[in-house]
């Protein structure tokens, strides 16, 4: 694989690169520049249908489901290997479509290789039970693969997020059908090929580029699909439930965040600072689970502030192919708007901007999509830019007194993903712990996460987890089968 860009990507159907049925093309922008970047084959629900096609008689005719799961570990641990092999190219052209500096990029990928190592290694571990009953009998369950699986993936951790949920699908022995968002799908593309080197069989893995309400509603309406795993946001999650609900199929929906971390007057402040940062600045505020509302004791306030803003003003932008970037642009000049839009909204109505606010006007980046790390205070509890998801480098700023304040205000949202606390004290964190409402809590550590960890949200941020060891049987169906070992007529016991 070349480091460069090819000037045209195609769709990966079947185990080959092909154009959209219809000759649909988009032109993807470098989100550093707004300049073209490359084109890509733009499929059509006909293109999601034929990727199912595909997707279903590969599950049928290839050995991959019926293989024991120690050859399926082994091809996905091959996977692994050229994944490695081939990560900087795989990382540059994450950098280059999606925007964020190459240092994250390469985190990404290093994460997709230990998410296949993991999944490898559980796939020769997809166990049944056996379960007494009365009399002559014996009773086991099975665990089989569920058939065609789909996965919509988000733009923001495009290779990363896209693979949490294939993965252990492939592992379990199942055939994916992969729509990634429409302005990143080059490193799933690029993936796709490499998995057939691998030896992962044609059709067993697809990539199928398009819009949402187009490909992504076709693929999650199709017959053949057995379920689907989608990350993205609250919207589109509601409508693909209820696509799937029509279908009678699982879905597991990762969705947004409006993370709170709390912030206790023991806490270590220096240390502190530089997980809020790194929790609200990294990828440009651009995660799910983004600390995005700081929550911190009154006595402590201003010496934070003063922490977390010199770091904010400390961040070197570029675009993330320059070593010395350390927050790239976002992802399109239309998000760009919204979260500018948020800022200038909560300056309206009162708000305190300590830094940043600005869309950037330095020569050398103002045509791309920068915005600088924004730190927003005294904005009123109830604005939109305290509640809603902004999927920016924007942190809002409340204070409280008590301990029990700071767990109310915390859980003051629809959304539950993640929230963080920092004290020195273990018997609060251990309390507080578990008294926040969110599928994921760190204690003295910014958002981070292991193929091992469970991944998933609580209220309006999701149903089911990804990673850990349920991952890949979640995508298998339990069969219990009874055999009765007795005589025509089975003796019943007491
Ligand atoms: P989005 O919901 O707009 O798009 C996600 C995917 O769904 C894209 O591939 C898109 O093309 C597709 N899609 C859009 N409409 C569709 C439809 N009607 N039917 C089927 N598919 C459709 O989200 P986004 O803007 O790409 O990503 C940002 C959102 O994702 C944020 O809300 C963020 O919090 C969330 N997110 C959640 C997690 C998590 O793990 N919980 C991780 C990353 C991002």
């Amino acid at each position: 694989m070349s480091a460069s860009i090819e000037p045209r990507y195609n769709l990966f159907i079947g185990g080959a690169e092909v154009p959209a049925s219809g000759g649909g093309t988009r032109t993807l922008l470098d989100p550093a520049t707004n300049d073209p970047l490359t084109t890509v084959a733009f499929g059509t629900a006909d293109d999601a249908r034929f990727a199912m096609e595909s997707a279903e008689r590969a599950f049928r005719e290839s050995a991959w489901a019926g293989d024991d799961g120690a050859k399926r570990g082994r091809t996905l641990y091959r996977l692994a290997r050229l994944i490695e092999e081939r990560a900087e190219p795989l990382a540059l052209l994450e950098t280059r479509n999606m925007g964020k500096p190459l240092k994250e990029a390469r985190g990404d990928v290093a994460y997709v290789v230990r998410t296949f190592e993991y999944v490898a290694g559980l796939a020769d571990k997809i166990e049944g039970e056996t379960i007494p009953v009365p009399g002559p009998r014996f009773d086991f369950t099975l665990r089989e693969p569920l058939g065609v699986t789909v996965h919509i993936a988000p733009w923001n951790y495009p290779l990363l997020l896209a693979m949490r949920s294939v993965a252990p699908a492939l592992a379990a022995g199942n055939a994916a059908v992969l729509k990634p968002a429409s302005a990143t799908p080059l490193t799933a593309l690029a993936l796709a090929r490499l998995a057939k080197e691998a030896g992962i069989p044609d059709g067993i893995l697809n990539v199928v580029v398009g819009g949402g309400t187009d490909v992504g509603e076709a693929l999650v309406s199709d017959r053949r699909g057995r379920s689907v795993a989608f990350t993205g946001s609250g919207e589109v999650g509601q409508r693909i439930a209820e696509l799937a609900g029509r279908r009678v199929i699982p879905v597991t929906l990762e969705l947004g965040g409006k993370s709170p971390v709390i912030v206790f007057p023991d806490a270590d402040l220096d240390r502190a600072a530089k997980g809020i940062a790194f929790g609200i600045f990294g990828n440009a505020g651009q995660m799910c689970w983004a600390g995005s509302r700081l929550l911190v004791a009154r006595p402590v306030r201003d010496e934070l502030l003063a922490k977390v803003r010199a770091l904010a003003e400390a961040y070197h932008l570029g675009p993330g192919t320059d070593p010395a970037t350390e927050m790239g642009p976002l992802v399109a000049a239309d998000h760009l708007a919204r979260v500018v839009g948020f800022i200038e909204e909560a300056r309206g109505a009162g708000a305190r901007i300590v830094t940043g606010g600005v869309k950037v006007d330095e020569p050398s980046l103002a045509r791309g999509n920068f915005v600088r790390p924004t730190v927003v205070a005294d904005a009123p509890p109830d604005a939109r830019i305290v509640r809603e998801e902004v999927f920016g480098p924007v942190l809002t700023v409340q204070e409280f007194d008590e301990a029990d304040e700071a767990v109310r205000l915390a859980n003051d949202s629809r959304y539950g993903l993640f929230a963080a606390l920092w004290t020195r004290d273990l018997v609060r964190a251990h309390t507080v712990a578990r008294q926040l409402e969110a599928g994921m809590v760190s204690v003295n550590e910014p958002p981070n996460s292991y193929p091992q960890t469970p991944f998933g949200g609580f209220k309006d941020s999701g149903i089911g987890f990804e990673q850990g060891t349920d991952t890949v049987r979640q995508f298998t169906r339990r069969k219990n089968v009874l055999v009765n070992l007795g005589a025509a007529k089975p003796r019943r016991s007491a």
